[in-house]
């Protein structure tokens, strides 16, 4: 069985709601982003993270590559905890983990040639020799499906696809262990998704590497995915392999992200989508998180938090309808 590369303890990240940032004076409350979350990331596993929009999937991989700092909570990673170090102690292990955003192109420089931008990833890192710079440059333009010939384009020049390639290109240059990938196809037409993916996919495999891969697209998801976590209002509410995970769905809310994909292999008729929105978690939450929209919920959800609890090997939900 794989190591552990990565394991996340209780994590939390909570940010001061709006209403206080416009009345520092009033009561200090706490949006709370993500909540005692906690799962493992394994060696050479591509683990997806799903969920609507804004139930902290992109702040829980921010966190991780040092971006966010922790409210609480551990990010272990080679014994250390990540939320804890600073800047100078958490430079060596930055080259370790990195992310490919949605939107790469915002973030490269428009007027650098797609070789000096990776060169410099280097030069940062510590290679010094500029033929050892240009010959690993090359080696990974080639390796995300991109040629020498990009090495002279401008960001500008490329497709979508050939930019998401160019954003794995400058996370891999370094060779790192983790990357951890935040909607990097939800731009693209589905025939480009797929490359990319696929390109994905072949890296993983080929360099060991692993993956956390964020989105909110079920189907991708599944194609990528080794295992999926299941994420609602800052934490997980499920957890399985995904051939478990897509065969027996518990928790209603997986169920009901299920029966909202319009994919008859993944949608189940039988039941029933949810309605309403994600209520803003604060500091005084209480109860289970989906109690609002759950068509199954009862009186004991409304008061106690369920545990997240291992239903069969490996498939862990929290819910009050299992385990109890
Ligand atoms: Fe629904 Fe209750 Fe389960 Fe929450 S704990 S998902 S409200 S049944």
């Amino acid at each position: 069985m794989a190591n552990n590369l990565v394991e996340i303890r209780n994590l939390q990240k909570s940010f001061p709601l709006a209403r206080q940032t416009l009345n520092p004076f009033g009561p200090k409350e706490q949006m709370l982003a993500v909540d005692n979350l906690s799962f493992t990331i394994k060696e050479g596993e591509t683990y997806g993270l799903v969920g609507e929009s804004g139930c902290g999937k992109s702040t829980t991989g921010r966190m991780i590559v040092g971006l966010e700092k922790p409210s609480s909570g551990s990010i272990i990673y080679q014994g250390k905890d990540l939320g804890k170090l600073n800047d100078r102690e958490f430079f060596p292990l930055r080259k370790d983990l990195q992310m490919v955003f949605q939107n790469t192109l915002s973030a490269l420089n428009p007027r650098q040639r797609i070789g000096s931008i990776l060169e410099d990833i280097l030069k940062v890192h510590g290679v010094s020799d500029a033929q050892e710079r240009r010959d690993q440059v090359v080696e990974v333009l080639e390796k995300v499906g991109l040629s020498e010939y990009h090495y002279f384009r401008y960001p500008h020049e490329l497709s979508g696809g050939q930019v998401q390639r160019l954003g794995i290109a400058s996370s891999l240059v370094i060779k790192p262990k983790l990357i951890i990938c935040d909607e990097p196809v939800s731009a693209l037409d589905v025939s480009i998704q797929a490359q990319v993916l696929n390109t994905l996919m072949e890296l993983q495999k080929d360099l060991r590497l692993s993956l956390l891969f964020i989105s909110h697209d079920i189907g991708v998801i599944r194609y990528i995915s080794d295992r999926i976590g299941v994420m609602y209002l800052g934490t997980l509410v499920e957890e399985a392999e995904t051939d478990e995970l897509f065969k027996n769905p518990l928790h209603p809310y997986t169920k009901g992200l299920f029966a909202s994909v319009p994919d008859p292999y993944i949608r189940n008729e039988e039941t029933p989508e949810f309605s309403g929105e994600q209520p803003v978690r604060t500091s005084d939450f209480k109860g289970c998180a989906f109690c609002n929209r759950c068509p199954q919920a009862m009186d004991k959800c409304k008061e106690e938090t369920p545990e997240f609890l291992e239903i069969s090997p490996g498939h862990k939900v929290a819910c009050h309808l299992y385990g109890q």
